[in-house]
């Protein structure tokens, strides 16, 4: 049987690979780099070239063999597909931990570090530096029984952050609002309102029944003018998993939170960090526990007052004081009131091919490439369309694949993820190739696609992932492109390219109705640029008391005093929050991004980038938008080296200094452009 996952092509041939391709290629590739694996490891007197290269291809291999499964199982999901796409997953992760805790690898790169470091280049360098730091991570190189206690740990902590999933999703589904009188739904959309109305009949009862899913909880605060149904939402979802509120007790999260945070202790005491914060930092730009809270104290004093002024500014809009639930539904109204700009009203003049050209445009000026659309490639759907990128002398770079519009069997969100990774290695080179997923609305029969300004943000931030992926000089695959970037510092081209969606010049180029071709009117633009800042501060005290919280908890914990979950929440929400909280408030027992997801000492990391996106644009701002050397050092100090190097190094290389957070806070009318506080 001829497997197309297995085929050598230069691009995956999506249109022939079948479910029953997937495991056994799956199994081909794994089974045979494992055969390798054990050669390679059992060499004597190693070196970069015979060791770490082949290695470097081997990685190459099975993110060519799998990257087409994951994506099709993600953008084209068939019940068949996912059938095969989840019978590897165990397959794949076994492999990668075995590979991560290998010891005869471990001890085989030390080797190689000791005997070849200095005449190594700093990137070969860089690539045993992670491997190095990742095998420390993974506990290799610990005494048995350390390295035992620390799986057990690892184990339990899985368990754990599962069962508080379940936990959030249980007392989630569990609880129902039934309303009766038609009155109380005032203020929600008709498609929710007719939801509910089904609801209610599938199960013979009259009336509405609203459940507690997050587009109706967030619906219902910011939309219903009913103070008694935002209330009791508010409570309902604030409250889930824990000994409060209308399923207090059935699934409380307080004690697993409790273990959680002590097994994490645990794991980084085990390798020798001080706390679980400290143990994160290990793989990120921070460099410092001490660096992130100062970050985060910086910023809190900056916008605390300005988060004052708009409560106030929003009470006095609303006309009486304002409780939590309150605060989403007076904003909506006065932020309405005050710009009149509607997301559905701009689509008329965003259409998608106008955008495209725009953002294309962006791109050329800055970095000096050039894009242009391929016919012929093998697509997964007639909607997607090829792009090659190549340097201004015609030179391929690499290409990506712009799959915009949504459609059945196609997972939600917007994102990009890489189909063929940048490598030049003695077993052969490779240009780096990218997905760009978008979900927008589809074009008519009489219309082209028409975009909201929050679609076209959306795709100024993917393509800066799809820039960080395609203009990458590195030849390494596991720092090439976004690999081996330090996890705070990814999205920083991302959102600074979005910088470029609100600038006037940019929005005057990509805004035109696609009809008439009139352009998107002087006063509109003014009052949707100005949507940016509104309510800024309230947002970023927010964004603070939960990225402070997560921090703390993971600094402070000791086995003595524990976890002391609900009283650093208070602490943090006395130095910070802004809105006032009622006390059977138990927020942290259904925050799954810290306690069940990948967000451990790291919710931080959104306010990190942007300020780092922020700085970076006003270099850019400082001396033109489209400021050629400007553009040309941000290209070779960040853009295309990828994992290659320190992130704050290579910040500071192109800002002449360390990040600061001016820039966010001018951006968002928390500083006024004199920099005095305003
Ligand atoms: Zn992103």
């Amino acid at each position: 049987m001829q497997n197309p996952l297995l085929n050598p092509e230069p691009l995956p041939q999506f249109l022939q690979i079948r479910p029953e391709h997937v495991e056994p290629a799956v199994r081909e590739v794994l089974s045979q780099n494992r055969a390798r694996i054990d050669e390679l490891a059992a060499l004597t007197g190693p070196t970069f070239a015979t060791l770490i290269e082949p290695l470097e291809e081997l990685h190459h291999r099975v993110s060519r063999t799998w990257s087409p499964v994951s994506h099709l199982n993600a953008v084209l999901n068939s019940e068949g597909l996912r059938g095969g796409y989840n019978a590897c997953l165990p397959l794949l992760s076994a492999y990668q931990t075995d590979l991560a805790q290998s010891e005869p690898l471990f001890r085989a790169y030390r080797a190689i570090a000791d005997e070849q470091g200095s005449e190594l280049a700093p990137v070969q360098r860089r690539v045993i530096e992670h491997a190095m730091r990742d095998f420390r991570l993974a506990g290799v190189g610990l005494p048995v029984d350390r390295k035992q206690r620390f799986k057990t740990a690892m184990l339990e902590l899985a368990q754990l952050q599962a069962r508080f999933e379940e936990n959030v999703l249980d007392a989630t589904n569990a609880w129902s609002w039934h309303v009766s009188d038609a009155a109380e739904l005032r203020g929600l959309n008709d498609m929710l309102v007719e939801q509910a109305q089904r609801r209610a009949s599938e199960r013979g009862q009259s009336g509405w029944i609203l459940n507690l899913d997050q587009p109706t909880y967030v619906a219902v605060v910011t939309d219903a003018e009913s103070g008694k149904l935002r209330r009791a939402f508010y409570e309902a979802w604030m409250t889930r998993a824990s000994d409060q509120g209308p399923t207090a007790g059935r699934w409380d999260n307080s004690a697993v939170m409790e273990d959680i945070l002590r097994r994490r202790h645990e794991a980084a005491r085990l390798l020798d960090f001080a706390n679980y914060a400290e143990y994160a930092l290990a793989t990120r730009m921070a460099h410092s526990v001490d660096e992130v809270l100062q970050f985060l104290h910086e910023l809190a004093a900056a916008a605390r007052p300005a988060a004052l002024a708009e409560f106030a500014e929003l009470e006095a809009f609303a006309g009486h004081k304002l409780a939590a639930w309150d605060v989403g539904f007076y904003a909506e109204r006065l932020q309405r009131e005050r710009f009149s700009v509607s997301q559905e009203e701009l689509r008329p003049y965003f259409p998608l091919p106008r955008v495209l050209t725009g953002l294309f445009e962006v791109a050329e000026r800055l970095f000096g490439v050039r894009i242009a659309e391929r016919a012929g490639a093998p697509l997964w759907h007639p909607d997607v369309r090829f792009f090659d990128i190549t340097d201004q002398a015609g030179k391929p770079l690499g290409s990506f694949y712009l799959d915009a519009y949504a459609r059945p069997n196609k997972r939600s969100g917007a994102w990009m993820d890489e189909c063929v990774g940048r490598k030049r290695l003695a077993s052969g080179a490779a240009l780096p190739v990218a997905y760009l997923v978008c979900n927008f609305l589809p074009p008519g029969a009489e219309r082209p696609a028409l975009l909201t300004h929050d679609d076209v943000v959306t795709l100024f931030h993917e393509f800066g992932h799809g820039l960080h992926h395609l203009l990458t000089c590195v030849d390494y695959p596991s720092l090439a492109g976004i690999n081996g970037v330090a996890w705070d510092a990814v999205e920083l081209p991302s959102q600074f390219l979005e910088n470029y969606a609100w600038h006037p010049e940019v929005l005057q180029r990509i805004g035109a109705h696609f009809a008439s071709g009139a352009a998107l009117p002087a006063d509109t633009q003014a009052r949707l640029i100005a949507t940016r800042s509104f309510q800024a501060g309230l947002a970023m005290v927010r964004q603070l008391e939960f990225a402070l919280f997560d921090f703390r908890i993971h600094t402070e914990y000791s086995p003595e005093r524990g976890a002391r979950v609900r009283e650093t929440l208070n602490e943090v929400r006395h130095e910070v929050a802004v809105v006032p909280v009622p006390q059977w408030n138990r927020f942290a027992n259904s925050f799954g991004h810290i306690f069940a997801g990948g967000y451990a000492a790291g919710y931080y990391s959104y306010k990190w980038a942007e300020v780092l996106a922020a700085d970076a644009f006003s270099a850019f701002e400082e001396s033109g938008v489209f400021d050629g050397p400007t553009a040309q050092r941000f290209l070779d100090a960040i853009l295309s080296r990828g994992g290659s190097r320190d992130a704050l190094e290579a910040f500071v290389e192109f800002r002449g200094r360390k990040p600061q957070v001016t820039a966010l806070l001018k951006q968002h009318g928390i500083l006024a452009a004199g920099g005095r506080a305003a």
